[in-house]
């Protein structure tokens, strides 16, 4: 006999993040290999981000600031929110599991979409919630309507998710859908039913349609929580920095479950000089414009259906355009030393999504699938 786990926990699935550069470099002794599998920044990081992390590194010894008070100050002059109405984690992964934590318990239920951002499933299913999903719309946008009844119709759900917009579709819902949607999530059993809206690649957005996060904290105050990252377009992934904006009241028992010091000195100064580097975010904002319009050419000129994106990455249609599933598109890539991300854990098994890389990594990524189709015409 020993300790087992929990039955929610023994029925984890573990999460599968994008194949590391050295792993395909080892598996196929190639030494040249791109990634544009994680909807990295393929800038790097924010140059004053490294130049702070640097400079700090000599307060290692010291234990980091647990409120966050200089980011915090940052970020709330930044993005027009009060220093009261923030929660930092390490990730945005971490505010969301705090954020489930301090209000969920094993057995209840929350509602998203299919093909939702994974994340959302993994925190919820670590504590013992049940995700119930709507199917998604004919265009890969979220069944707001779907998720509405599903809220409405069953009593133990706590929490809503929506990506606005969502990864791995890339697609999103406009203003008047999302206020509609949370008007009416309001209005469920009293008010009760909180919602994450993740806004990980506002900064990537172009579609004046998506409302602000600033215009959503405002009008649905103490409903609403906004999750923002540190690692898309600010390139700083490996350091682990997001946050939640919403109503202080709301996120005050995050505050007390949130361990004090998880995130880490290094990544509150990275993160402080991230969002001042405004030449890197514009810089970054215009290399994916440029990526976007040369692949949505290629996929258009080669007739591989892809959905439309709001963010850093596409989602292709592999079994239209290669006659394969994404997974086997992947697998022949690696060989060229390309990786890119199948998408057959969302259940979609016939896409394959696609990061925006810098110039020379798109076009050899370009190169790569025609080079493919070719070998395997149909
Ligand atoms: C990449 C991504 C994030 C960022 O997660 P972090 O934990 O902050 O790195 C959040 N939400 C979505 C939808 C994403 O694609």
């Amino acid at each position: 006999m020993r300790l087992r786990p929990p039955k929610y926990i023994e029925n984890l699935a573990p999460y599968r993040p994008g194949k590391p550069i050295e792993e395909v470099q080892r598996e196929f002794g190639l030494k040249d290999v791109i990634k544009l599998a994680s909807n990295e920044n393929p800038l790097g990081p924010s140059p004053l981000a490294m130049e702070a992390v640097q400079k700090h590194l000599k307060e290692s010894h010291r234990y980091p600031d647990a409120t966050a008070h200089r980011l915090r100050k940052a970020v709330s002059q930044k993005e027009r929110v009060s220093e009261a109405d923030l929660l930092f984690g390490c990730g945005s992964d971490h505010v969301m599991d705090v954020l489930i934590r301090s209000y969920l318990s094993p057995g209840d239920q929350s509602v998203t979409s299919h093909a939702a951002f994974v994340a959302f499933r993994v925190n919820c299913n670590v504590q013992g919630v049940e995700v119930l999903e709507a199917p998604l719309l004919e265009s890969g946008s979220f069944d707001l309507d779907a998720m509405l009844e599903l809220i409405r119709a069953n009593e133990r759900v706590k929490l809503t998710y929506l990506a606005n917009p969502n990864n791995p579709t890339g697609t999103h819902r406009d203003r008047k859908d999302v206020r509609k949607f949370l008007d009416a999530v309001r209005q469920v059993r009293g008010g009760t039913v909180l919602t994450i809206m993740d806004y990980a690649y506002w900064e990537y957005v172009t579609d004046s349609e998506i409302p602000e996060p600033q215009e959503i904290l405002s009008d649905y105050r103490g409903s609403v929580v906004v999750l923002r990252t540190f690692s898309k377009v600010y390139g700083l992934g490996g350091m682990r920095v997001g946050y939640g904006a919403g109503d202080a009241a709301l996120l005050e028992p995050c505050q007390r479950v949130r361990q004090p010091f998880s995130l880490n000195h290094p990544a509150l100064v990275a993160a402080e000089a991230a969002l001042h580097d405004q030449a890197f975010v514009d810089e970054s904002l215009k290399v994916n414009a440029i990526g976007l319009v040369k692949w949505r050419y290629y996929l258009g000129e080669s007739g591989i259906p892809f959905m439309p994106t709001q963010g850093n990455f596409l989602l292709i249609n592999t079994q239209a355009g290669f006659g394969k599933s994404g997974n086997e598109v992947f697998e022949l890539c690696l060989k060229s030393g390309v990786i890119f991300r199948p998408v057959g854990n969302y259940g979609m098994p016939d896409w394959l999504r696609v990061s925006v890389g810098t110039p020379a990594e798109n076009e050899r990524a370009i190169e790569v699938l025609k080079a493919l189709r070719k070998a395997h015409a149909h």
